[in-house]
């Protein structure tokens, strides 16, 4: 029996990508082997995470590496090892950094949330946030104007949820904050590609262990050896609150092996049938445009995007997301990937789907599509209200 039935819960099926709030990834069989072979052993953790570290040092091209528990951790412990160093006094010192650089420069247009605020994380180490340029445009000297004497890092979040135009380009951005003498430190928290940070110079990259990695929840560091154990070093500090036990550094491990082995071709012919499945059938319901777009960071990555005219489809792209979150009956919720569902469209993303899901999705989004048809009143709700409504459906918890 499903355990998700034994503990009294639907399944949900994932169209929405990688998230915290539906169990983040699916954790493929060879890290599940792993990790249940360590669960019950006892193992020295400083020499795990030297393994850790050797086996991200070769996946990332970095020197070094270390598991950590989130990337949201990995930020916060990485602009705490660029304030405090190896000082091993005032890593217990933390979050009070009187007297020491404590400033962390970050493009206005990378303040994003993933599920907490990017720039909490930062905060959290007790450092202080300098934004550059506006929300859609920076430049060059603002940034070489932001850094001075208190500049400990300076952040760059490489995400869909940034402002994709108008910021400063990433070899740039490394260029004036390395001629100030200021670490860079790259939150790529769901990017598959695992040198290419590193490889432009920057000082640390970050990643999410159980993103398109497939690991147990983690946060994976890599870069420049001094930092890196600065870094490393916080859990006897304020990591000591993030920390990540033998089973997620064996994941994460697990993880990149099984991401160096995996056959990407086959996993992207297979997310491209999904793909052209569901824009050649949905192209054919009244109100839908279905169009097939790459990712926006250059993931090797498409998902559909499916307009929806509410007009002709008497449903709005909002209301035809919440249906299929919240189905009549047995069917199983149907998360779809609708943080723009305002501007009328949401996606479909294939990478978390089960074979034979696929077509579940479909049947659901024209079972529901064909419902609004027949509906005597068009299914529109006010989008102005929809962010209130789901802020009280989360205030109830745990009722
Ligand atoms: C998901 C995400 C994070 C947080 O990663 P966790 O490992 O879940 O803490 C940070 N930054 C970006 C850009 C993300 O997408």
């Amino acid at each position: 029996m499903d355990i998700r039935s034994r503990l009294g819960l639907r399944p949900v099926i994932n169209v929405s990508g990688t998230m915290t709030g539906l169990g983040a990834s699916s954790v493929g069989a060879a890290v599940i082997d792993s990790v249940a072979e360590i669960l019950p052993q006892f193992v020295e953790i400083d020499d795990l995470q030297r393994k850790a570290s050797a086996a991200i040092a070769q996946a990332c091209g970095s020197e070094s590496g270390y598991v950590t528990a989130s990337c949201s951790a990995a930020i916060t412990l990485s602009i705490a090892a660029a304030m405090t160093g190896d000082d091993l006094g005032l890593i217990e010192r933390l979050p009070d950094t009187t007297g020491l650089r404590n400033e962390v420069v970050v493009q206005t247009g990378h303040l994003v949330n993933y599920g907490a605020p990017v720039d909490q994380a930062i905060r959290l180490a007790g450092a202080r946030i300098v934004p550059v340029g506006a929300a859609t445009e920076a430049h060059d000297y603002q940034l070489a104007s932001a850094i001075g004497e208190r500049t400990a890092a300076a952040l760059y979040v490489v995400s869909h949820h940034t402002v994709q135009y108008g910021m400063i380009p990433l070899e740039a951005f490394i260029e004036v904050a390395h001629a100030k003498g200021v670490p860079v430190i790259v939150d790529a928290a769901s990017e598959y590609d695992l040198t290419r940070f590193i490889a432009a110079g920057a000082d640390l990259a970050l990643y999410s262990a159980h993103k398109f990695l497939g690991g147990l929840t983690a946060g994976i560091v890599a870069g420049k050896k001094p930092l890196v154990r600065a870094a490393y070093f916080q859990n006897g500090g304020i990591g000591r609150g993030m920390k990540v036990g033998k089973e997620g550094i064996v994941g994460a491990i697990a993880a990149l092996e099984q991401w160096r082995t995996r056959d990407h071709a086959a996993v992207r012919a297979t997310e491209r049938s999904y793909l052209t499945l569901w824009r050649e059938t949905l192209n054919r319901q009244q109100g839908v445009w279905a169009e097939i777009e790459a990712d926006p960071t250059g993931n090797p990555l498409d998902r559909l995007k499916l307009h929806i005219d509410p007009n002709q489809a008497r449903i709005t792209a909002w209301d035809l997301a919440d249906a299929l979150a919240r189905p009549q009956g047995d069917d199983a919720p149907v998360i779809v990937r609708d943080h723009e569902a305002e501007l009328n469209f949401f996606y479909l993303d294939p990478c978390n789907l089960h074979a034979g899901e696929e077509q579940v999705v479909l049947a659901r989004i024209v079972g529901e599509l064909d419902r609004a048809l027949a509906s005597p009143e068009p299914l529109v709700t006010p989008f102005h209200k929809r962010d209130a409504r789901r802020i009280a459906a989360r205030r109830a918890w745990p009722d």
